[in-house]
């Protein structure tokens, strides 16, 4: 390792690197933007990401994880930390990039590009990890399983939003899937016949609504009925619906999930539909901060010039698939502010915010921030002890 002194000297060309790259990264991310990609089908992000990478002397794994829109990227060798810094990419049906998810591949790529100008004065590896899915799918979540953080010794993705904050709160979250399957009949003339699915449905649903009452005050329960029915003069046979479940921890999760079956279940017996249900994706996990990391980033952000807000604990962000990986790696998922506090991410004005020249500057200082942090995390073994003593710590 270099001498800590000789960070500030490295940091300093990083960030004149991004500073070089400006056109570029603001072009990737205006691409990304123009041509968003769901979960799971991010071609041509995924292309354009890892050229520029590649074209910087990258080593480049598409398809990594047997995931066709993930992918690996590395610079540099030797025994020292493994610091990977990862992308999402993928957009929203309907709202397209209303998440900013083309930011935070972009400043990620930036970022390593940057620390890759003064790695021949360090030991270790830079890494973008390429991970599809985050608005559902879970892409980290099957990544660790067919370990791609196995080799990692830390992680960062910095997310855009209203405030600029270094610790954020993401809440555990599951995915419940219904189905209740009855009798069809005709409504006016055989209804006794009948035995009616969308019934079993709205039950339940009004069942979650009076559980919502007793529940802590972190939880939520949401969801939609995606089908019920056919026509009003069919006993609807069939009905289907999707609920996110979600809380702090883990354990309670357990708990509410459990009662919220219990929802449906009530909705099984009282209409007679036969209840079916599963749980289609991997649970996100809660986020875990780590806060030696955090540290360390939000002095980055500061000598940047970025004013950095306190952490809300009354605020979760929604889930994310990084809680997942902060649960096997240490990590942080910072948020960098790019919109007005009245703009609500998955809404079409922070799409628009995403591609304004507040969403620029918001990613060209997330990638300079990531590549200040990563400097760190290859010059300073205090920081990477205490780092990894905290995680251990558990
Ligand atoms: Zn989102
Ligand atoms: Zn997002």
């Amino acid at each position: 390792m270099v001498e800590f002194q000789n960070a500030s000297r490295l940091k300093r060309i990083a960030i004149e690197e991004v500073d070089r790259l400006r056109d570029e990264l603001i072009d990737l991310s205006l691409r990304i933007h123009a041509n968003p990609e769901l979960a799971f089908e991010e071609y041509k992000a995924v292309e354009w990401l890892t050229g520029a990478l590649e074209a910087r002397g990258f080593r480049v794994e598409r398809g990594s994880c047997d995931l066709a829109t993930a992918f690996r990227a590395s610079f540099g060798r030797g025994n020292g930390p493994r610091i990977a810094l990862l992308a999402e990419y993928d957009a929203l049906a309907k709202l397209g990039h209303a998440c900013g998810h083309n930011i935070m591949g972009t400043a990620s790529v930036g970022a390593a590009i940057a620390v890759s100008k003064v790695m021949s004065n360090l030991d270790g590896e830079v890494l973008v990890i390429g991970t599809p899915a985050e608005e559902g799918g879970g892409g980290k979540a099957i990544m660790i399983e067919r370990a791609a953080f196995a080799d990692i010794d830390a992680a960062m993705i910095v997310h855009p939003g209203t405030k600029t904050r270094v610790v954020t709160r993401a809440l555990a979250s599951a995915t419940i899937e219904v189905e209740f399957r009855g009798k069809s009949a005709h409504a006016a003339s055989r209804p006794e016949d009948g035995v009616n699915a969308l019934d079993a449905m709205i039950l339940s649903y009004n069942n979650i609504n009076a559980l919502r009452q007793h529940i802590r005050r972190d939880a939520r329960i949401h969801g939609i009925i995606t089908s019920g029915g056919e026509a009003p003069n069919i006993v609807p046979s069939y009905a289907s619906g999707r609920f996110f479940v979600r809380a702090e921890d883990d354990l309670y999760l357990d708990g509410l999930l459990e009662k919220v079956l219990d929802c449906f279940r009530g909705g099984e017996k009282a209409s007679g539909a036969r209840l079916t249900y599963h749980m289609p994706e991997a649970r996100y996990a809660p986020l875990r901060n780590n806060m030696a990391l955090a540290e360390a980033f939000g002095a980055n952000l500061r000598e940047l010039g970025v004013a950095v807000q306190p952490e809300d604990p009354n605020r979760a962000s929604g889930s994310t698939d990084m809680g997942n990986v902060s649960q096997v790696v240490p990590a942080i998922h910072p948020s960098i502010g790019i919109a007005e506090e009245t703009i609500s991410t998955h809404s079409p004005e922070f799409a628009t915010a995403a591609i304004s020249e507040s969403g620029h500057h918001g990613l060209l200082n997330a990638a300079k921030a990531l590549a200040m942090t990563t400097i760190d995390l290859l010059t300073n073994a205090k920081l990477l002890a205490q780092m990894k003593e905290e995680f251990a710590r558990k």
